[in-house]
């Protein structure tokens, strides 16, 4: 251990750490002697799931990749929230914030970037300090900051309509303020999409409450002492007391510029991840430039980790960094957006296939130079995202029938199956995990969901694919999955289903967040509810459904498998009761409209109980249920019939559908999506509540 080399990284954000990990797997730890400065008081955190944190959908402990313990576990000497200040090239020794020291053989610079925030007129008090209310949106202190200055304003502007201003506008709704985005192109995302996608992109944000100002420039922002407006390029003002700023960013490199390397707009590196003028020093992440390029997202530094650590523990000293295929995709709730490479054609041999329905929201564009993908836009739709990612990625030849490339058409689509995946799908795109690395880990005896997770990072960063790498490992595990036909839902949503190829993720999905009974959670969550929807179908299978309410608790939870609801003479609700003496099989839906919005569905079968026999059936159970039949009869009127409900499925409902259903003829992937833009494990399902 004594004759260990010194390495130094400096910034512990996605790249540093994830180059450190990658640097331990290759026996890193045998190597080195490793030291970290992270000039964040915490250990390394998802920075994508900030805008969940800010919204309040997700705690922050819950981003944490590598909490502080993983650092002593692994024997690393983490300055937490200490900022290295100097390199000295010729001593090898990186100073710190607190005076410490670090003598290095290898260093790697890893220090990202920060917001840029314009140097507009108005935008610092006189000592030079940014006026309160000016915001940028980058850590998690951020997050903070921002969530406590909001709470009781009433207007808040996101300067910048890319994909961080999106994202920080749509958490910002949460606060119950009024949220404008500003935005200096004529269209939404204009880095990423064309005007066309960015028209029907923008209909989208509005629905959600947001109001778009296109094509205008900030110019002045009011307030002596704290921000109150902001005054536009036209001489327009707006008042708002806050404005949080998301128009780019730039890489920390002052560093390294103080210690003579290289810097152009960022570290300009080698393809092994070196500084130009220096051997011992490497850099990865937003703070680099290669290739003349620099990356502000995630896929690029992992390709970039994995070269660094390849070389600097000479497992493979000829490996190479050469640059990255960019793909975005939105993460908005509501919202499905991908996009990859090229949007518009740039020379005269580009072909482009493209396919709008604004009133659906749908828009599909593909680029396609000589048999190869270009680039393309997926909104609305983007059942074709996967396909058309693997085409860009590997740059393989598309099919002469070029319609495929945007619909699958012909015969109905295939049920996939785990075993028809090829090992080089990938599965987890931000973290570029494929099919192949999930089954080697379960093969390596790593049995857990958990376990494979933590190691590789898949369905950690964006969350979208979590229910889906569970879903394989179980499958690894040589668990029989789960008969699709079986699944909860309505045959239309089996049909969405199929139609988007989301078997797998709903198959999952069920798995994880369905119980055949209520929970603790599930029942006070009903408790509290004042209204309900009522299916029903008749017995060739008519549906019909209809609507309750009533003062919290009027649906009465018997047990964990029962529950109870009145039905008054006169409301309406005859063809549900006729339904019900013909066919028991009733489907419930509780949606919290005042609150979160989150929804309970309960699936089970009903019979009808006249109000006495009720009252008995109350009467017979213990002290608790007494009580309840107290509150039963305390309700006046008095029902003359209830429904006795015996539960059989009980999941949480798509809460991000809810306020589309307005826009009923809108198509929407029904319990195929993301669990947690549905609200995460929020009955305590995935854990084990009871
Ligand atoms: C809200 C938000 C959402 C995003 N969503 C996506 C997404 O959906 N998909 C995607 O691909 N990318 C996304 N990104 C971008 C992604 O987070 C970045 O590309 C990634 O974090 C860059 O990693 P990095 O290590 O280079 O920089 P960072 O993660 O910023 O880490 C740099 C670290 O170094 C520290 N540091 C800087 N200077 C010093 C110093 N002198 N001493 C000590 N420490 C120092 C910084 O404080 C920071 O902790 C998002 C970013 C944000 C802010």
């Amino acid at each position: 251990m004594a004759s260990r080399r010194k390495l130094v990284v400096i910034g512990n954000g996605m790249a540093g750490a994830r180059s450190v990990e990658e640097i331990l797997a290759r026996g890193g730890g045998e190597i080195f002697d490793i030291a970290m400065y992270g000039d964040e008081p915490w250990g390394n955190y998802n920075r994508i799931m900030l805008s969940a944190v800010l919204e309040g959908s997700t705690d922050a402990s819950a981003i944490l990749l590598n909490p502080l313990r993983w650092y002593d576990e692994h024997a690393i000497r983490l300055h937490a929230g200490v900022r290295a200040e100097r390199i000295f090239r010729y001593a090898r020794t990186v100073i710190g914030s607190d005076g410490s020291q670090e003598p290095y053989d290898k260093l790697i610079i890893a220090t990202g970037s920060r917001p840029f925030i314009p140097p507009l007129d108005g935008i610092a008090l006189p000592d030079g300090s940014l006026k309160p209310g000016i915001f940028g949106f980058r850590t998690l202190a951020d997050c903070q900051r921002i969530a406590e200055y909001a709470a009781g304003k009433r207007r808040v502007a996101v300067i910048g309509g890319g994909l961080l201003g999106l994202e920080c506008a749509r958490a910002l709704v949460k606060f119950d303020v009024e949220v404008l985005i500003v935005h200096h192109a004529t269209h939404l995302m204009n880095q990423q999409i064309d005007p066309q996608a960015g028209a029907i992109l923008k209909s989208r944000i509005e629905e959600m409450g947001i109001h778009v100002h296109l094509g205008v420039e900030v110019r002045v922002i009011l307030g002596d002492e704290r921000v109150t407006g902001l005054v536009f390029g036209d001489g327009q003002v707006m008042d708002c007391e806050m404005a949080v700023f998301a128009t780019g960013t730039r890489p920390n490199h002052e560093i390294a510029r103080s210690c003579g390397l290289t810097v152009e707009r960022a570290i300009v590196v080698d393809d092994q991840l070196r500084c130009i003028d220096d051997p011992n020093i490497y850099a990865v992440g937003e703070c680099i430039q290669h290739g003349g390029r620099t990356y502000g997202l995630v896929a690029p530094l992992w390709e970039q980790a994995k070269v660094l650590a390849d070389h600097i523990t000479a497992r493979d000293p000829k490996a190479a960094y050469h640059g990255s295929r960019i793909a975005t995709k939105l993460k908005v709730a509501g919202v499905e957006l991908a996009s990859m490479g090229l949007i518009e054609p740039s020379g005269e041999r580009d072909e482009v296939v493209q396919f709008s329905e604004p009133r659906k929201g749908t828009y599909k564009k593909v680029l396609i130079r000589d048999g190869h993908l270009l680039g393309a836009i997926l909104l609305g739709d983007i059942g074709k995202a996967a396909y058309l990612l693997h085409a860009f990625d590997s740059n393989s030849p598309l099919p002469e029938e070029r319609v495929n490339l945007l619909f699958d058409i012909g015969a109905p689509p295939k049920q996939v199956t785990f075993e028809q995946i090829p090992p080089e799908t990938q599965i987890c795109n931000c973290n570029g995990i494929t099919m192949g690395a999930l089954v080697k880990c379960v093969k390596a005896e790593r049995h857990t969901a958990q376990e494979i997770m933590a190691l590789t990072k898949a369905g950690t960063a964006c969350g979208s694919c979590e229910s889906m790498v569970r879903e394989i490992v179980d499958w690894a595990n040589g668990e029989a999955p789960r008969d699709p036909s079986s699944l909860p839902g309505s045959q239309g949503e089996h049909e969405l289903q199929r139609k988007y190829n989301t078997e797998l993720q709903a198959l999952a999905f069920y798995k994880h967040q369905m119980l055949d009974h209520l929970n603790s959670a599930m029942r006070a969550y009903i408790a509290r509810q004042e209204m309900m929807f009522v299916g029903t179908a008749d017995r060739h299978g008519h549906a019909h459904n209809s609507f309750r309410a009533g003062p919290a608790g009027f649906v009465k939870v018997l047990d964990e498998q029962t529950l109870a609801y009145p039905e008054f003479h006169g409301n309406g609700v005859m063809s549900s009761l006729g339904n019900i003496s013909e066919n028991g099989h009733v489907g419930l839906m509780f949606i919290d409209f005042a609150g979160d919005r989150i929804g309970l569905h309960v699936n089970g079968s009903a019979r009808i109980v006249e109000n006495d026999e009720f009252q008995q059936l109350l009467g017979s159970r213990s002290g608790n249920e007494a009580a309840l039949a107290e509150s039963a009869n305390g309700n006046s009127p008095t029902p003359e019939r209830w429904v006795v409900v015996s539960v059989a499925d009980a999941f949480i409902h798509c809460s991000k559908h809810v306020p589309q259903m307005r826009k009923v003829e809108q198509e929407v992937q029904w319990g195929t999506d993301d669990p947690r833009a549905k609200g995460g494990d929020y009955f305590g399902v995935a854990s084990g509540q009871k």
